[in-house]
C-alpha cells in the first residue's frame, strides 16, 4: 500500500512556519512516530528566529535532527544543549519533562531541520524523563548516498539513540545522478519526506514516486527495499519507520497520552504548575500555557480529539 499525504503548514513557537506530515487526517502513525515536523530552510538573520518558550511533554521521545543552523535547548533537567548539524539530540520525556528551544544570538543565517516525536511504549512512558545528546552517530555511504542513522538499525549499523520500540530513523542525503535501494523490514511500516530537492521513490514493483518538500510517502508493510533515485539535482530525504503500534495514541498539544482523561489532567497539571514538569532555567519569556482541551468535561465517547 502506499499512499501519498500532503503536509499541513503551521506554526512553531513566536512564528516559524512549518511543514507538519504527521499527523494528518489520512495518517497519525507510522511506527511509534507521532509527529514528523520540518522547519526551514528560514532566514534567521531578521528577528528573533526561533523561539518556543518552556512547555512540557508526557508520553513520547522527540528527536532532532538539523540540516543547517543552531538551535539552543534548555529542559528542566538542568540541560542546556547547543543542537547543530551531525549529532542527534533525543529528548524522553518519560512522565514528565518540560524544555524551550530558541535561535542562539550568535547564529548561522538559515535554520533547516527536523523535529519528530516517537509514542513511547506503554512500558516506557511513566519512567524518569531523559536527555541525550549523540555528537556521532553512524554514517554510511552507499552508491554516493550518505546514510546517517539517526535510530535504529540499517546495514548492519545500529544507531545509539536509545529508543523503546522496534524502528529506524535516517538521513539521506543524495548527491545528483544517484541511485540506491535502502533495505526494508517487511514487519515494519515506512514514510519518507524530503527536506530539499526532487527524488523518485520506488517500493517494490511500485511505480516511481517523485517526492519534493511537503509531501510524505506511505508504504505499509511488507517491502523489502526502497530505491531512491535523483537526476540532475541533489536531494535529502529522511525515512521513519517501525513496527506498527497496536496501542491506542492519543495526542493533544505537547502531549501524547492513551485516554482523553490523561492528556485532559497533563494540561491542567502544567497550569497549575505541577513538579512533575519541573521548571525550565534560563528562558527569556513566560511559559506556554496549555489549551484545555474541547472535550473537557464532556462524555468521553462524545468528544473528539483534535491535533494540535
Ligand atoms: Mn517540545
Amino acid at each position: 500500500m502506499i499512499q501519498r499525504i500532503e503536509a499541513t503548514a503551521a506554526t512553531l513557537g513566536d512564528g516559524m512556519a512549518i511543514r507538519r506530515a504527521l499527523p494528518t487526517r489520512h495518517r497519525r502513525l507510522i511506527g511509534a512516530w507521532c509527529f514528523l515536523d520540518q522547519f526551514g530552510p528560514a532566514d534567521v538573520t531578521q528577528g528573533p528566529g526561533l523561539r518556543v518558550a518552556p512547555h512540557p511533554h508526557i508520553g513520547l521521545q522527540t528527536v532532532t535532527w538539523l540540516l543547517r543552523g543552531e538551535i539552543l535547548h534548555r529542559d528542566s533537567l538542568g540541560s542546556q544543549q547547543a543542537i547543530q548539524p551531525g549529532a542527534v539530540n533525543l529528548m524522553t520525556s518519560g512522565r514528565g519533562i518540560s524544555h524551550s528551544e530558541e535561535s542562539p544570538a550568535l547564529r548561522p543565517p538559515a535554520l533547516h531541520g527536523v523535529q519528530f516525536w516517537i509514542a513511547l511504549p506503554d512500558s516506557a512512558r511513566h519512567a524518569a524523563p531523559a536527555f541525550r545528546h549523540y555528537p556521532r552517530v553512524p554514517m554510511i555511504e552507499r552508491d554516493n548516498a550518505r546514510i546517517t542513522l539517526l535510530a535504529g538499525e540499517l546495514f548492519g549499523e545500529r544507531s545509539p539513540a536509545h529508543v523503546y520500540s522496534e524502528l529506524v530513523g535516517a538521513d539521506v542525503a543524495l548527491p545528483a545522478g544517484t541511485l540506491t535501494t535502502l533495505p526494508l523490514r517487511p514487519e515494519f511500516e515506512y514514510g519518507v519526506i524530503a527536506t530539499h530537492g526532487e527524488a523518485q521513490v520506488i517500493a517494490g514493483h511500485s511505480e516511481p514516486q517523485s517526492l519534493v518538500p511537503g509531501s510524505l510517502l506511505y508504504f505499509g508493510n511488507g517491502q523489502t527495499g526502497l530505491t531512491l533515485a535523483t537526476r540532475a539535482t541533489d536531494a535529502g530525504i529522511v525515512l521513519v519507520g517501525g513496527v506498527p503500534l497496536t496501542e491506542p495514541v492519543l495526542l493533544w498539544w505537547n502531549f501524547v497520552a492513551r485516554t482523553r482523561g490523561e492528556l485532559e489532567q497533563a494540561c491542567r497539571d502544567w497550569n497549575a504548575g505541577a513538579d512533575y514538569f519541573g521548571t525550565v532555567r534560563g528562558y527569556d519569556g513566560a511559559p506556554l500555557v496549555a489549551p484545555v482541551p474541547p472535550w473537557a468535561g464532556a462524555d468521553d465517547a462524545a468528544s473528539v480529539v483534535r491535533y494540535p
